[in-house]
């Protein structure tokens, strides 16, 4: 990331723009390539929604992804490159911390943000907000992997909020970031791919039933109320807005059998 971004200003901004984009794109395409075309008709069973979007769905979400990237860019200028980069804890040089250290950072950002996501996002949906915020996110009813980014601006800047509250808290390194921003937009595509990956009886499981599922998340989509988390349950679990049928919806979905023809 340091060698794309070792230029100078404005072409930071499009180098960051150009990580962000390639980023979603190509986790999203992999996704829509495999789920939605070559193995559209085999495992259309599988499907968690059995209808599929329209094609305005996609080209909806991916047009507000790409607002979205602009935004996150510009913000991801403004804090990193830009005037507000001296005040954070960003350290360059890897060696400063231990190779432990970078990878604890990684592990707390995801639980900052998890945390972050959860209480901002069951903020968005207070009907006083939810129309000017969420409502644009929540037009996919029966989300595909395009819609990982698909975010009205208002809220594309409260997601943004992870990355402006972070950096202010513990010492982090660019790597760390970028790993933390891969597998946050891997697990977004997961949670809109609008098929289950984790096996059978994963919900009711020991581990399984503290981690988010994209049945979990599509449900979400589907009945606007419940399952606001993001990479666990736990928030879920604790504030009692787990959807009671989430692990029959679960279950449903990881055991259908194709219709013999
Ligand atoms: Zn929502
Ligand atoms: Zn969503």
């Amino acid at each position: 990331m340091e060698v794309l971004l070792g230029f100078g200003g404005g072409n930071k901004f499009v180098g960051i723009l150009l990580i962000i984009f390639i980023r979603y794109v190509l986790l999203a395409s992999i996704a829509f390539a495999l789920f939605y075309w070559i193995k559209r008709k085999a495992w259309a069973f599988r499907k968690i929604q059995l209808k599929f979007p329209t094609l305005s769905d996609y080209q909806r979400e991916f047009a507000y992804s790409v607002i979205t990237t602009v935004i996150f860019a510009a913000l991801g200028y403004l804090f990193f490159f830009g005037p507000l980069a001296p005040y954070t804890l960003v350290y360059r040089d890897i060696h400063e911390h231990s190779i432990t250290y970078f990878f604890v950072s990684v592990g707390l950002t995801l639980l900052v943000h998890d945390k972050y996501f959860y209480w901002t996002h069951r903020l968005m949906h207070h009907p006083r907000l939810f129309p000017y915020f969420h409502k644009v996110h929540h037009l996919s009813t029966n989300p595909s992997p395009w819609a990982a980014m698909a975010f009205h601006p208002l809220e594309a800047v409260v997601e943004f909020g992870i990355l402006a509250i972070v950096p202010f808290l513990f010492p982090i390194h660019p790597l760390a970031i970028a790993l933390f921003l891969l597998i946050m937009m891997a697990y977004n595509v997961y949670g809109h791919l609008g098929y289950e990956l984790y096996p059978r009886g994963f919900s009711k499981s020991m581990v399984g039933k503290w981690i988010n599922t994209s049945v979990n998340h599509n449900q979400h989509h589907q009945y606007f109320k419940g399952n606001y988390g993001l990479y666990f349950l736990w928030w879920d679990r604790w504030m009692g807005t787990l959807r009671p049928d989430y692990d029959e919806a679960f279950e449903d979905a990881k055991t259908r059998r194709a219709a013999v023809t």
